[in-house]
Parts: C-alpha cells; sequence; structure tokens
C-alpha cells in the first residue's frame, strides 16, 4: 500500500504468540495502535532454559501473561538479557515491568545521542515521541554500539547502528539465520515514519544501504508479520523513497511551494485523513534535498515553510 501512513497499521491481526524457527519466537505486545499496527513483537532469541528478549512493549498490562505464557510454551526459565532496538516507548515500555517481575535483567542498548532533542516541535508528545531514556536508569544497563554482539544459547547477535527512524536506532543480524532483526527501520506492514523532531531521512536511507550489504534471509520486524525475503524488501524500501523523492523534486519543478499542495499532488486519491502523516514524510524528503543543497526553505511570515528548488547544473 503507500506511503507514510502509520494509520493503515490497523487492521492487521497475528497471534500472541508464535514459534517463527528453531530459534526465534514472538510474543505480541497487546498494543495495538494507529502507530503500532497489531502491537510491538517481543521476540524470544535462543534456545536454552534462558534466552534473550529483543523488545519490550508499551508496558501495559495484558503483556505479562502473554510473555508468561510464552516463556511456559517454550519451556524458557529465565530471561538473561533485553536487547532494545530503540528508546521509542511502544519498545522499550515493558522493561521496568519485566524487572519488578523477573528483578534486576540487564538491558543491551545504544545510548540516545543527547544532541537529539526529546520534545516535540510544538513542546507536545507525540504518539512515537522518545521515552525519556532515565526511565531506564534503574537497573543495569550494558551499552551497546555498531558491531557490538549479544549472545545467548544457540543465538548471536550483531548490533548495526542504523539510525533515521530514530538516533539511537539498532538493527540485529540473527548470526545463524542470517535473518535481520529490523526494529522500526523495515515493517511487516506500512512503511516507517521518519519523525520531524529527531528523524533523519537522509541517515535512513543510508541505513537501509547499508542492511542491504548484508543480504539478509528472513526480516524480523518490530511491526507486523515476519518477512521472507529481506532483501528483496530492503530493495523495494530503497526504490520507494527514491520514487518518492523524485516525485518531491517534480512537485518543486511544477511550482508547489508548500508541503501540503505538494501532498494534494503527490498523494491524489488517497484519503484526507492521511494528509498529516504524508506532509511529514514530504517534509522529511525536502529536509534531506536541503541538506544536500538541492532545495532551499524559508519561513514565511503567516507561518509555515516555503520550498523551493535550488538551481543545479542540468540534468
Ligand atoms: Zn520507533
Amino acid at each position: 500500500m503507500g506511503d507514510a501512513s502509520p494509520q493503515i497499521l490497523g487492521g492487521t491481526r497475528l497471534p500472541d504468540f508464535a514459534v517463527l524457527s528453531e530459534r526465534v519466537a514472538v510474543a505480541l505486545g497487546q498494543n495495538p495502535s494507529l502507530f503500532t499496527g497489531p502491537g510491538t513483537n517481543t521476540y524470544l532469541v535462543g534456545t536454552g532454559p534462558a534466552r534473550l528478549l529483543l523488545d519490550t512493549g508499551s508496558g501495559l498490562a495484558g503483556y505479562w501473561p502473554v510473555l508468561e505464557d510464552a516463556l511456559a510454551r517454550l519451556g524458557v526459565q529465565r530471561i538473561e538479557g533485553i536487547v532494545l532496538t530503540h528508546a521509542h516507548p511502544d519498545h522499550i515500555g515493558g522493561v521496568n515491568q519485566i524487572r519488578e517481575r523477573l528483578g534486576e535483567v540487564p538491558v543491551f542498548k545504544m545510548p540516545w545521542p543527547r544532541q537529539h532533542t526529546l520534545a516535540g516541535p510544538d513542546g507536545g508528545v507525540s504518539p512515537i515521541a522518545v521515552a525519556n531514556p532515565d526511565d531506564l536508569a534503574e537497573g543495569p544497563l550494558e551499552t551497546l554500539a555498531d558491531g557490538g554482539i549479544v549472545r545467548t544459547e544457540g543465538a548471536t547477535l550483531r548490533a548495526i547502528h542504523t539510525p533515521g527512524h530514530a538516533p539511537d536506532h539498532l538493527c540485529f543480524l540473527l548470526e545463524e539465520e542470517r535473518a535481520l532483526f529490523s526494529g522500526d527501520n523495515v515493517l511487516g506492514i506500512g512503511t516507517t515514519v521518519i519523525p520531524a523532531e529527531s528523524g533523519d531521512l537522509g541517515d535512513y536511507m543510508a541505513s537501509l544501504e547499508r542492511l542491504l550489504e548484508e543480504r539478509p534471509t528472513r526480516i524480523y520486524p518490530a511491526h507486523g508479520p515476519v518477512i521472507d525475503d529481506g532483501t528483496a524488501k530492503l530493495r523495494e524500501y530503497l526504490a520507494h523513497r527514491r520514487q518518492r523523492e523524485q516525485q518531491v523534486l517534480d512537485a518543486l519543478a511544477a511550482g508547489d511551494r508548500f508541503a501540503m499542495a505538494m501532498v494534494e499532488r503527490i498523494y491524489v486519491g488517497y484519503p484526507e485523513s492521511l494528509f498529516p502523516a504524508a506532509a511529514q514524510s514530504v517534509t522529511s524528503h525536502l529536509r534531506k534535498l536541503e541538506r544536500e543543497g538541492r532545495a532551499r526553505s524559508e519561513a514565511c511570515a503567516e507561518g509555515g515553510t516555503r520550498w523551493s528548488l535550488v538551481a543545479g547544473p542540468a540534468s
């Protein structure tokens, strides 16, 4: 389907628990919403009696019995570590809940870079705004960087720093399957949102290229069903963003000056309820083009941002 529309994540149902491979099972976070689709996938990784938990959902009461049931069905006695893809609240929200039940389970995560603000541009908190990383201060935190390894019996996870959706975003390659835990970088349904305040589309597209170099088999996304051909999906995501970028360039060349005008041109035929999210996506493209010296912006007296093409060498 279309672009930049977390709303279309709604409507897909996934089971609360599923065994996906010899070393991967999923427990659903019980936090369905317009932004999280069927909810966050929390993955139990490994083959032994102690396993890793990758992402934790939002910390809702309904998650604990689902996780407990998953552990029992797998015969898992202990969670030996929590691995987090990034600090958005639908990923880290369950950490404290799990620690309250199971004690001080170590958390593995890349720190949120301090230069990125946590508040939204209007001071409000958007549904995908960043949870305060200090929420994780209680209990051990193992800092992960690009290339960092987390091991458990039967599984080796290699961290790949993939900023763009969030500056602290890590994907994890499951070495034994050459499968990828993609967090919010690649979704099983819909497309990734690049938040205006802390996202960066240029970084995001570079991250997709980096993931493509790994030629992953499967992708285990944070939302939606498993993707069987991960490499094909990464190519599709990149092609989609490049096509959108060209549409934004074409709209600028045609004389559109405001993001919403471009949305009305590019997303013709889509329901208007999707336009705010689409405007965010178009603005991400405009900012990327501006950083590359291909577009320029000026603030308007009456509010809003006016965009224009930077004349370059004829192409
Ligand atoms: Zn996220």
